[in-house]
């Protein structure tokens, strides 16, 4: 990443309605869970103050029901009384008052509410809900444009300088404008002018009663990516009716919830979406934001100098880092902790009905709870033994907190298993490897790499010995795990194994699917060709010159023949993240693989694998069969430890192998060193 010359655009003001914004930089709407809490006012206030200290121009706020028939699901009121605005005044004047032009964001589930009371354009059940919605009648859908405009007139009381409207991403706007949802032939549906007008009335109602100086924002569908969804000419005039109705900006939405193509995983290439944001900007006259995959300054800054947009919006990169926006602005874009698009601890979080939180940063969400967090208060001496994922963690935080740390590692490099993600198509922990080395840099951490203690080396010399020496690959007991024709994924990550073009990998897990997208895909970048690849690749015609932006996806050739394997008989990729797994299985199964569950392995030979499969025998005639079968701890220094009677701190995978990952690693990392 460039200097914070380099970035003149993404920091210059932008005048929006009658306001001048400070930068183009906005906090897009996220879902977090927090509203759940009795706490939950105080930690959102905690979370958004110190996103608009970190210099985010423009936050806008999870999405707020405006009536009971509007939520998401239960358990959470919607934002309908003079009550819940009055609640939310503190919070307001502390975020405007760090710095941040603050808008609340008034989303109707529509068929997607998780609730009885669920509604619709037209009574269709969402593929993504068990629950029919009720069809709106006209009457209805009157009243609700009405709750719409109090809802913005209650956020206005509330404090908020405006208001964003989401009409993206399938919820009722976006039901209401599409003929994939919307049946109706009344006022409200029929022809693509009728469709659009429930956002058009909500927009021109909200303007006409909180007048010129209340921010409207609208979120459009730039592209639904579902069947019978908008084409670009209905997209393109929808955007021209909501600014002649009073919008004084839109901002993009990417994709239906229920559309069966990634928008924002780490497959899909950064700033991806931009033709589809740029389309819409050459409609109108009003700013327009980019959306979705953009992760980096440098990233930003293109989209706005290539005049594709002019702001952007990011979500989870202000999960990641805060201070995201005053790191580019002072020249310390090294130091900025990059979202890496896995979706682990913020949308899977959600969809298990957890608090978000962030892969890198696991203090996101849990400000309060990390700020109460104490240690002994006195500096202490620190060896850290291991500089994986956990390792690296716990020593910088513990440097940064005041302590004396000396970092050992074994490896000539620092990073453990990071270092084999780093390589699989899309990952980008080449960023998190990047990040924590600055980091390690500036924290006055001793690192010594080489570097094989014992407890004579240690003993006496610390405080605190934390062990975060990692995992070992599992080693089956299989006939033949000694043959040649076995490589172990640590040697095929790190390109110490070159594999040949039939495949068996032994292990459908994570690293399974990984090493499968490793052989299969070739790395991709952000460049124009890896976009126009990935849209060929997923059927997506940017232009949306069909409904929906669909078009027939491209034949793959594949690169290799692979068999993916598992013992359990359970289906082949439950065990991915929810929000990533569906895709990373589709785009894996166009290459062909072929997915065995209900395995078991008899024999590795010279032919490749025999084994059975639901008890009937096969040989698999493979060149290679690549050993994925998880991890075991290790636990040689700990064991060495104790033994000598050297009191230690296990942490990381050293603790517990079973389903380690670096979000775990991470945040047990985090947390021990906060507490030494
Ligand atoms: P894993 O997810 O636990 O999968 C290990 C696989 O090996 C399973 O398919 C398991 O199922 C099989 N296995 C276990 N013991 C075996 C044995 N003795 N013989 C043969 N097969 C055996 O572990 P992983 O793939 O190494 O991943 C480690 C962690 O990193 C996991 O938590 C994973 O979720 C995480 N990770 C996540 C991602 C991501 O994208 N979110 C990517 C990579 C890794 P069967 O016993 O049924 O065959
Ligand atoms: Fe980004 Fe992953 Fe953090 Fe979510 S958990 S904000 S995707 S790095």
């Amino acid at each position: 990443m460039s200097s914070a010359a380099s970035y003149q655009m993404l920091l210059s003001p932008l005048r929006v309605g009658t306001r001048t914004l400070k930068n183009r930089v906005m906090m897009g709407s996220m879902h977090t869970r927090l509203e759940h809490f009795a706490d939950g006012i105080a930690r959102q206030t905690a979370f958004f103050v110190e996103r608009a200290k970190g210099g985010a121009a423009l936050i806008v706020t999870g999405g707020y029901s405006p009536n009971e028939a509007g939520r998401l699901e239960e358990g959470v009121p919607p934002f309908n009384s003079r009550d819940a605005a009055h609640e939310l005044r503190p919070m307001v004047r502390a975020v405007r008052e760090a710095g941040a032009v603050f808008l609340l964001q008034i989303l109707h589930a529509g068929r997607y509410g998780r609730q009885p009371q669920a509604v619709g354009a037209s009574a269709l059940r969402a593929p993504i809900n068990t629950v029919k919605p009720h069809a709106l009648t006209e009457l209805e859908v009157e009243q609700t444009v009405e709750d719409y405009v109090r809802c913005a007139e209650l956020a206005a009381e509330a404090g908020f300088d405006g208001v964003e409207v989401m009409g993206s991403e399938g919820y009722l706007i976006n039901q209401f404008t599409a003929p994939r949802t919307n049946d109706r032939n009344d006022a409200w549906g029929g022809d693509a002018e009728r469709r659009m007008r429930l956002p058009v009335e909500i927009v021109r109602r909200t303007r006409e009663r909180l007048g010129p100086g209340f921010l409207i924002m609208y979120r459009i569908s730039a592209l639904d990516l579902v069947e019978g969804g908008n084409t670009a000419e209905e997209i393109a005039a929808q955007a021209k009716a909501v600014e002649r109705a009073g919008a004084d900006i839109l901002n993009t939405g990417i994709g239906w919830h229920e559309a069966r193509i990634p928008t924002i995983a780490y497959f899909v290439p950064r700033a991806a979406w931009r033709d589809a944001t740029a389309r819409i900007k050459r409609a109108v006259g009003i700013p327009v934001i980019a959306s979705n995959r953009i992760n980096r300054p440098d990233v930003a800054d293109e989209i706005l100098r290539a005049g594709a947009a002019d702001m952007v919006s990011m979500a989870r990169p202000f999960l990641a880092d805060a201070e995201f926006v005053n790191k580019t602005a002072s020249g310390r874009v090294d130091e900025i902790n990059v979202c890496i698009a896995c979706n682990q601890a913020c949308l899977d979080f959600i969809f298990r009905d957890k608090v978000a939180s962030c892969l890198v940063n696991p203090r996101a969400c849990n400000e309060v709870e990390f700020d109460a967090l104490r240690g002994s208060g006195r500096r202490k001496r620190v060896a850290v033994i291991g500089a994986g994922a956990a390792g690296l963690a716990c020593a910088i935080t513990a440097a940064e907190r005041g302590h004396e740390v000396d970092l050992y590692e074994r490896a000539a490099e620092i990073g453990g298993q990071m270092n084999y993600a780093r390589v699989v198509p899309g990952k980008e922990f080449d960023e998190l490897l990047r990040y924590f080395n600055t980091r390690l840099q500036r924290s006055g951490v001793r690192l010594h790499l080489n570097s094989r203690v014992q407890s004579r080396d240690l003993r006496d010399r610390f405080d605190e010995l934390v062990v975060a020496t990692g995992v070992a690959p599992r080693r089956p007991d299989i006939a033949g795990i000694d043959h040649p024709k076995v490589l172990r994924y640590p040697d095929v990550f790190a390109g110490r194994a070159t594999p040949g073009a039939r495949i068996a990998i032994i292990g459908a897990g994570g690293i399974g699917f990984d090493m499968a997208a490793f052989l299969l895909h070739a790395q991709q970048g952000d460049t124009p060709q890896a976009r126009q690849d990935f849209m060929q690749e997923w059927g997506v015609d940017t232009a949306a010159r069909e409904r929906g932006g669909l078009i027939p996806q491209s034949a793959v050739t594949p690169k290799r023949q692979i068999f993916l394997l598992q013992r359990s008989p359970r289906k082949i990729g439950q065990t991915l993240g929810v929000t990533t797994g569906w895709a990373l299985r589709a785009a894996i199964m166009r290459h062909g693989v072929t997915a065995l569950a209900g395995c078991s392995y008899r024999e590795i030979n010279d032919a490749g694998l025999l084994l059975a499969v639901d008890g009937e025998q096969r040989q698999l005639e493979v060149d290679n069969i690549i050993i994925c079968a998880g991890q075991e701890s290790d636990r040689s220094v700990y064991d060495e430890l104790v033994a000598a009677g050297v009191p230690a701190h296990l942490i990381g995978g050293a603790d517990v192998a079973a389903e380690l990952d670096a979000l775990r690693a991470i945040d047990q990392g985090t947390r021990h060193a906060l507490t030494l």
